[in-house]
């Protein structure tokens, strides 16, 4: 039997967009972007599918302890870095590559002089104002860098692109020059793309990329699907309908009566919501496939359900099998339904859903 919600995921899928990644930037190595549990795919499923990339990035040291604890013997990248010795000793002891973002962190290194060898990159801030050191900063951070035993040399760099799923837009121009401009007559490799910048820009393709949502099977570009640019999506959304009911026209449906019934129609009840992680804010009309096929999301979403219009399908009944996000319903347009991004979604997935393989 399956459960209410659940997820399928196509897991042999990862191989194919990877295929992709190196298409685009065939002299690259790879970083693959698996923090956020990998994309709400499972953090270990995801590592063990792509255990042939250059490097695997996450956002925190204990995800990265979670990939060594499971066998995991791909270098490792922790985006965030440190804030604490303790964190600094777990990295050491794990063997993560560490992100040095702050003068914070640079004070922690001062006080160590042990000849640790720890990969590290240094950030560089071009314009995201997130993590990383501004450009006017680079040659004494880089001199300090240089000099601490603890660090593994030569040292790596990496920026990160603040609107690069904007074609348009002249930032990720700007970025990309000022940090080849920074690190002129700087040894060591260096990385500048997201999804967005190895799909979209060309100059920002150097030693190393770092695919996040793209090996997801999702395009970083709004109004685009990963299939434009031969992407196959792994994660698939699925429920089943509980009830089906007749409402009259004038009667309101869920809470806040935010749907109006204009006239007589059947209406189905999902076993999905906010509790597994279907977008709470999800807009009136959103298409919810029920046996394949495309009908309106109605009234609000609740914890454990949502409810939609079945005048399309008269005849569906209690057990019909539901698609929330998969084949013929791609989450990017979703996503545009919820007024948020196809991340958020992937992400969003929560424990009481379980994980299928295909
Ligand atoms: N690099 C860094 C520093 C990131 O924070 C992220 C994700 O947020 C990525 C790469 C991957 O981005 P995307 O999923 O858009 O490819």
């Amino acid at each position: 039997m399956n459960p209410a919600a659940f997820a399928v995921l196509n897991l042999d899928a990862l191989q194919h967009n990877l295929t992709i990644v190196r298409q685009q930037a065939p002299n690259a190595k790879i970083m693959a972007v698996i923090k956020g549990n990998g994309y709400g795919h499972g953090l270990l499923r995801v590592a063990e599918a792509l255990t042939n990339v250059d490097a695997f990035a996450v956002a925190r040291v204990d995800e990265g302890m979670r990939l060594r604890k499971a066998g995991i013997n791909n270098k490792i990248v922790v985006l965030e870095g440190f804030t604490s010795e303790q964190e600094l000793n777990a990295l050491l002891a794990y063997r993560l590559d560490v992100l040095i973002h702050s003068f914070a962190q640079l004070d922690i290194l001062s006080k160590r002089h042990e000849r640790k060898q720890m990969g590290a990159w240094l950030k560089i801030d071009t314009g995201m104002n997130r993590l990383g050191f501004k450009p006017i900063d680079f040659p004494s951070v880089y001199q300090q860098l240089k000099h601490s035993t603890i660090i593994k040399k030569p040292i790596r760099f990496m920026t990160h692109l603040a609107n690069a799923d904007d074609l348009n837009d002249v930032m990720t121009i700007k970025q990309i020059a000022l940090f080849k401009e920074t690190l002129a007559n700087i040894p060591g490799e260096r990385s500048i793309a997201n999804s967005a910048g190895i799909l979209g820009w060309p100059d920002a393709l150097t030693d190393w990329v770092r695919p996040g949502v793209m090996l997801y099977g999702i395009s970083p570009f709004p109004g685009r699907t990963g299939a434009e640019h031969g992407l196959k999506p792994i994660m698939e959304f699925h429920s089943r309908l509980i009830a089906v009911k007749s409402v009259n026209s004038g009667e309101t449906v869920g809470y806040a009566g935010s749907w109006r019934c204009q006239q007589a129609t059947t209406l189905g009840v999902v076993a999905v919501g906010y509790g597994d992680g279907y977008p709470r804010h999800a807009t009136i009309g959103t298409p919810v496939l029920v046996n394949g096929q495309r009908v309106p999301l109605i009234g609000r979403v609740s914890m454990d359900m949502i409810t939609v219009d079945l005048a399309e399908q008269p005849n569906a009944k209690p057990g019909d099998p539901v698609t929330l996000w998969g084949k013929n319903l791609p989450v990017e347009e979703i996503a545009e339904h919820c007024n948020t991004i196809p991340y958020t979604l992937v992400c969003g997935i929560t424990q009481r859903v379980k994980q299928i393989d295909s």
